[in-house]
């Protein structure tokens, strides 16, 4: 079966082709590293980690970008407000760049705790400088920018297709309010360089044909997209004819207007050619029932949670456990169903290593493989995927399984872990250790003799120094956990 997905370009499930036969190229829209990146954030992070493990399960060979923005984000969308980096630097008194590396280091850290797969390039914005002032240029010889008041803006009555992405076509954005910028021919226009704003104190500027400066928001991921992803940039110059049609971006729904749409103006402004295949964006999440925010603290993030002793494989199965159209509700209860589900998981991993009967899975297993990929294959439903992890799993704990059965079952579960990112394989019975076999011996003793308290006291015991102890019909066995 083909894969599908929901295009928010033309909202419509489409089946899924890449430009170049066998290739995947896939852009995510990334973090604004002024503040800590919460659990909503890292949500379409998991699901374009999914959507590439998928892909490349499928054979696909994908190449992934993900940007950091370190400059030119403002906090108003009307190019009014002031750049957000600047202003978490005055709050914390540090130079901008301090502010930068301090989040990218925890955003990074949030990333590999999740099992997140590494992108293949991840730029920073304050590194493309001169390849945003390339693209400005082409834009401003095409008459699709102009220079006022000493900032450079995109006319957006100049493209046409402006709003056929979020809908917000320039008709229907008449009525919307935008704080008034006399610069701008349209107040929709957007700023690609900013020499003047009211923030006249901006520490991060660099020399442009327009004087001292920084670059707008948008204008980063149109650059960053073509130099990563196209042979636009080979040259090391930007090279409109050379661009090609980016296969996948996707960012948070938040993202859709007005950057994306601003991304799209830039980019087919520039190169006449289509920028995007296919647009996804996933949706938001609220916690514990409520919309996340730093007023009412109840912001969750990925290292706060793993301090608070959650597991970080609970954290991602909750994220990428709801399909992304659909609205999450993260609750720590979630968490917790997370965590049983996992623990159900790791015990089936284990007995599957100890198996020793003589059935076998075979039907069970064409049956679960079928069922995940058509699953995933359907838009990415992901709990269709995992009912039929759970599923092969209640149907193979029924039977004896013998070894070679198993280990192919097993072969099976880390085939689909390739893209759940559960670290399955790292689920093992754990090889001798002399001082805990020898407890376990006597707990066994204690058992025989009928002294519960005894055998209850040494698995505890041991549970405290976080060794658990589990039955199988060979005896019992323990692991780490
Ligand atoms: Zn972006």
């Amino acid at each position: 079966m083909a894969l599908k997905l929901y295009n928010s370009m033309t909202n419509r499930l489409e089946p899924f082709t890449p430009v170049h036969e066998g290739k995947v190229t896939m852009y995510n829209c990334g973090p604004t590293v002024y503040s800590y990146q919460h659990v909503g954030n890292f949500r379409s992070f998991v699901f374009a980690d999914l959507l590439r493990r998928h892909l490349e399960r499928k054979g696909f060979e994908v190449k992934q970008v993900v940007n950091i923005t370190d400059v030119g984000h403002l906090t108003d969308d009307s190019d009014e407000g002031e750049d957000k980096m600047e202003l978490a630097a005055k709050k914390e008194r540090k130079h901008p760049l301090e502010i930068a590396e301090h989040y990218t280091n925890q955003f990074l850290e949030d990333w590999r705790s999740l099992n997140l797969q590494e992108p293949h390039a991840r730029p920073k914005a304050t590194e493309m400088i001169q390849e945003i002032i390339e693209l400005v240029e082409v834009l401003l010889e095409r008459g699709h920018a102009y220079e006022a008041g000493g900032n450079i803006y995109y006319d957006v009555t100049t493209f046409e297709d402006y709003g056929k992405l979020s809908g917000n076509t320039l008709d229907k954005l008449a009525g919307h309010r935008v704080e008034h910028d006399p610069n701008k021919r349209h107040q929709q226009d957007f700023v690609l360089w900013f020499r003047n704003s009211k923030f006249r104190n901006h520490i991060l500027k660099w020399d442009s044909p327009w004087g001292e400066g920084y670059p707008g928001w948008h204008a980063e991921c149109s650059v960053m997209s073509a130099k990563y992803l196209t042979p636009a940039f080979k040259t090391g110059r930007f090279k409109p004819e050379a661009f090609e049609t980016i296969d996948i971006h996707t960012g948070g729904e938040d993202n859709k207007f007005p950057h994306h749409e601003c991304e799209v103006a830039q980019t087919e402004g520039a190169t006449d050619k289509k920028y995007v295949n296919y647009w996804l964006h996933p949706r938001h999440l609220i916690v514990e029932g409520e919309k996340m925010s730093k007023s009412i603290g109840n912001v969750y993030y990925v290292f706060s949670l793993v301090k608070e002793g959650y597991d970080p494989r609970a954290i991602r199965y909750v994220l990428m456990g709801t399909h992304f159209q659909q609205q999450l509700n993260f609750t720590k209860e979630g968490l917790g169903a997370a965590r049983a589900a996992l623990e159900r998981l790791d015990d089936f991993l284990l007995r599957m290593h100890e198996a020793d009967g003589e059935e076998d899975a075979d039907e069970e297993l064409r049956r679960a493989t079928d069922a995940f990929g058509k699953a995933l294959d359907d838009n990415l439903n992901v709990s269709g995927a995992l009912a039929a992890v759970f599923d092969l799993m209640r149907e193979a704990n029924k039977k004896k399984l013998g070894k070679e059965a198993a280990k192919r079952v097993l072969e099976a579960m880390y085939s689909f872990d390739d893209v759940l990112g559960l670290k399955m394989r790292d689920v093992k019975p754990q090889t001798a250790d002399e001082a805990v076999e020898d407890r376990i011996k006597e707990r066994e003793a204690a058992r025989q003799r009928k002294d519960w308290a005894e055998a209850d006291r040494i698995r505890d015991e041991l549970a405290a120094e976080g060794i658990e102890l589990y039955d199988t019909p060979k005896g019992t066995k323990w692991r780490k956990k």
